[in-house]
């Protein structure tokens, strides 16, 4: 029997995600989302860091349900931007997760910003944390460039506007294994699960 693990998320996307990426990475566990445990806290994200953030919530969750629990805190730096939108990725243009205004309002911060000079990165926090026990946390990276235009319909947030290093598509032009295989988020689950056999035996 494979061992329970929940993801600190309410979001179903995302568990979806973390589920196929852990599988291909061959870890065999049986990842349950907060809807598992409606009682659960919400945890708030008062860190400074995304490391910080996603610490909080792996924290939070294996103490509120007694399983190892495993978190991410994600988002978007913008090298002109002197890392921003960052831990303020979801709620860039005020309201959380309105995915267009957000991406707008960034396109809009760089109009004036010429072609050379529209570096930024992907960035995510993966912890893992056993109620009163270990800790781990790792860090994942996706560099590229944003466009002027919103591009592709795969994907969710600032994916329409941002080409990885080395590609001409943006990543919502990416099919989503395709974008696993390179995103921050598959890089840094697939560190995590390196952690795994010394967080929950
Ligand atoms: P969170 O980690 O769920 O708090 O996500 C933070 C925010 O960062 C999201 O709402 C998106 O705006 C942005 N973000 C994080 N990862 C990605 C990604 O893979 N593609 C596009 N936007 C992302």
């Amino acid at each position: 029997m494979s061992l329970r693990v929940v993801l600190a998320t309410r979001n179903a996307h995302k568990v979806v995600e973390v589920r196929r990426i852990l599988a291909e990475a061959g870890l065999a566990v049986d990842l349950v989302g907060m809807d598992a445990f409606p009682d659960a806290p919400e945890v708030a994200e008062t860190g400074l860091t995304f490391e910080e953030n996603a610490l909080l919530k792996a924290r939070a969750i294996a103490q509120a349900t007694g399983l190892p629990a495993i978190a991410d805190d994600s988002g978007l730096a913008v090298d002109v931007l002197g890392g921003m939108p960052g831990i303020f990725s979801a709620r860039w243009a005020g309201g959380h997760g309105d995915d267009i205004a957000n991406l707008q309002l960034v396109l809009a911060q760089l109009s004036d910003v010429a072609d050379g000079h529209r570096g930024a990165a992907f960035v995510c926090a993966a912890a893992i944390a056993r109620q009163g026990g270990d800790e781990h946390v790792v860090r994942g990276e996706l560099r590229g460039r944003l466009t002027r235009e919103p591009r592709g319909t795969n994907g969710f947030g600032y994916d329409p506007i941002f080409c990885p290093d080395g590609e001409r598509r943006t990543t919502a032009e990416m099919e989503p294994r395709e974008k696993d295989a390179i995103s921050h988020r598959g890089v840094a689950f697939r560190a995590l699960a390196q952690h795994f056999g010394a967080i929950v035996e």
